[in-house]
């Protein structure tokens, strides 16, 4: 793990998420490396050649930022941790988003914190002092065995679970953000079932594929042999109503069990077969390595497309 301390020039910027006007991110990076972490573009914007998951940077003077930046703050909405877990282990040393809180107690904003640590609890004290503060947990799994392969780094969820049931007991309104749904996988309806007596809201979102999470998710879905790679072919295709089926399901749900339910789902599908491109890539990947090992002679443009045709229009 790389970690490294930053000099941030802002701490309160622009949100581009529903429901949230502002984002505050004590760190760069997040440690639990989720394989459907959609806040690996960050990588791009810091130059770091480590894998998403293997750096954080702490951001070492934004608790002086926040006074500053408060400045742009009209009473909209803000959520710390939108690409970051704000009480990943750094906090533990640092203690930054400690200190952030500290210093937007005087604002009393309306915001929410997104964790999947139980580091949170530490800032009790703190949390309670918020008149308008929703502590959210996301979740996309009561499987412990999946949660490892998909979020190998974070808290277990039943551990989550019970970071919610202190948060409820001491009186801090808490969240549970169904994220991602795997089709076929996250049984939300357990996950509300579970939890109804100690959660507040629920938010739900769907598993949306980014090219950038395509290729983890098809190894994740390989290691699995259930036979979901095609379901998944045929949700992510344009004539798919499989979300906006669930949608409906899920409205109908938290209404007959009386829950609060906010769904968050994103419709954007791509033109081509979902995991094509990432064949392909590994395709590529493959012949290069055996070039390198001595394994092949290097091919002609018709001999590789004879071998694997599905690399024609691609190369
Ligand atoms: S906890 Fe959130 S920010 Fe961190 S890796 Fe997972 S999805 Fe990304």
């Amino acid at each position: 793990m790389v970690m490294k301390e930053i000099v941030a020039k802002h701490i309160l910027t622009k949100s581009n998420l529903p429901d949230s006007d502002f984002v505050i991110n004590p760190y760069t990076g997040c440690t639990h490396a989720c394989i459907y972490c959609y806040a690996r573009f960050m990588k791009r914007f810091t130059n770091h050649p480590e894998e998403w998951g293997k750096f954080i940077d702490v951001k070492i003077n934004a608790p002086e930022l926040v006074s500053r930046d408060m400045q742009k703050y009209k009473g909209e909405f803000i959520t710390i941790g939108s690409v970051t877990d704000p009480y990943n282990p750094a906090e533990r040393k640092y203690k930054i988003t400690r200190q952030i809180l500290e210093k937007l107690l005087p604002y009393q904003p309306e915001f929410d914190i997104l964790t999947k640590s139980n580091l949170v609890l530490r800032d009790l004290d703190l949390l309670k002092k918020f008149k308008k503060l929703i502590v959210a947990i996301s979740l996309s799994t009561l499987d412990p065995n999946i949660s490892k392969q998909t979020e190998p780094f974070a808290y277990l969820p039943a551990e989550r679970i019970n970071i919610l049931k202190s948060l409820h007991k001491e009186g801090i309104h808490t969240a549970l953000f169904i994220s991602p749904i795997f089709p076929y996988i996250t049984d939300w309806k357990a996950v509300i079932l579970k939890t109804k007596g100690f959660v507040d809201e629920y938010w739900f979102e769907n598993l949306n594929l980014y090219p950038s999470i395509r290729g983890n998710i098809l190894s994740f879905l390989e290691s699995k042999d259930w036979g979901l790679i095609d379901k998944y072919r045929k949700i992510y295709s344009p004539i798919s109503t499989y979300w906006e089926d669930m949608e409906k399901e899920i409205k109908a749900f938290c209404k007959e069990q009386k829950v609060k339910g906010t769904v968050y789902f994103h419709h954007n599908v791509s033109k081509k077969p979902v995991f094509e491109t990432e064949l392909v890539i590994r395709k590529i990947n493959q012949i290069e390595a055996e070039i390198k090992a001595g394994k092949r002679k290097l091919v002609g443009r018709e001999e590789a497309f004879k071998e694997y045709p599905e690399l024609k229009g691609l190369l």
